[in-house]
């Protein structure tokens, strides 16, 4: 039961030669969702080794190009993988006016439909559901209407412990009604509470991307307890008042929003071309938040089952 993200973009607007601009793939029990699309995304899938066909769906948080550019050339090119499964993208308004252009003047026989789902950036709201997972946007504070997106994965079924089903010889009929949480009345008619006898293999886990916004302490509170949190810092600290006045970060903001948060690990990317090292960064924000790590072209962070 995989839960991993993969960067494949970690500058902001200005090409670097090392970098590549925001987009990053998470992979939640084998469901791949892209999300941001830089200049060059699909080249850096390929270089990653993920199948661009697999995309379930596509998150964008806002409409300046170093978040997606790298969008339009994926959708011909998923035409002549000939895709046929329809591809969502989250994404603001106007998206739909850039994608009708696109589609009008390079894809007009594309053999899968391109869905767009507008994403309300003011609005905490439920975007994707399916079986195992939930995606929520995040209100952001930019230059631009801006979401983040908070990627939770659902509860896994109880389990019954198999020492409890010996000791009071569980038929298959109770098994099966405590795996859907029933409390278990035997033929003595003594009644067994549910959590005598399940436990969760383990807990639901959850990642948040919160790029491009200034620090935001309501959008902190709202990915409160996420396993990881992909926070931009585009600055150094010290550069507090540039990065306000642009909707940006610094590497103290992210620790700030990690600290905020309570967050398992921070990451930190979308960095100022300024920046040749990245480890100026990091160690901002390691100074408050000790658990935070670079992004960096190419690698994974996984968030391991925990109990
Ligand atoms: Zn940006
Ligand atoms: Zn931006």
């Amino acid at each position: 039961m995989s839960f991993s993200v993969t960067i494949l973009g970690s500058s902001s607007a200005k090409p670097t030669p090392q970098r590549h601009p925001s987009a990053q793939v998470v992979n939640i029990h084998e469901q791949h969702f892209l999300v941001d699309a830089g200049e060059g995304t699909q080249q850096q899938m390929i270089r990653a080794g993920i199948n661009p066909l697999k995309l379930r769906a596509v998150f964008v948080s806002h409409l300046h190009g170093d978040h997606v550019y790298g969008l339009f050339p994926l959708i011909s090119t998923l035409g002549l993988y000939g895709r046929r499964t329809p591809l969502k993208v989250f994404a603001p308004a106007p998206f739909g006016e850039m994608l009708d252009a696109h589609l009008r003047f390079f894809d007009k026989e594309l053999p899968y439909a391109v869905e767009w789902c507008e994403v309300a950036t003011t609005q905490h709201a439920l975007l994707l559901e399916n079986r195992t997972l939930e995606v929520w946007s995040i209100p952001l504070r930019h230059r631009v209407p801006c979401a983040g997106f908070l990627f939770r994965e659902k509860q896994p079924p109880l389990n019954v412990d198999k020492f409890r089903i010996e000791k009071y010889g569980l038929s298959i009929a109770q098994i099966t009604a405590a795996k859907r949480g029933e409390d278990i009345v035997l033929d003595t008619g003594e009644t067994i509470p549910n959590g005598e006898l399940t436990y969760r293999p383990y807990r639901a886990r959850s990642y948040a991307y919160l790029s491009d916004t200034n620090f935001s302490a309501k959008a902190a509170e709202l990915v409160r307890g996420v396993d990881l949190l992909y926070h931009e810092a585009t600055y150094a600290a010290g550069e507090h008042a540039l990065a306000r006045d642009r909707g940006h970060s610094t590497s103290a903001d992210a620790a700030k929003a990690a600290l905020q948060a309570e967050a398992g690990r921070l990451v930190i990317g979308h960095y100022s071309a300024r920046y040749k090292d990245e480890n100026v960064l990091v160690e901002e924000a390691r100074a408050l938040f000790p658990e935070s790590y670079p992004a960096i072209e190419g690698s994974t962070f996984t968030i391991e089952k925990k109990q």
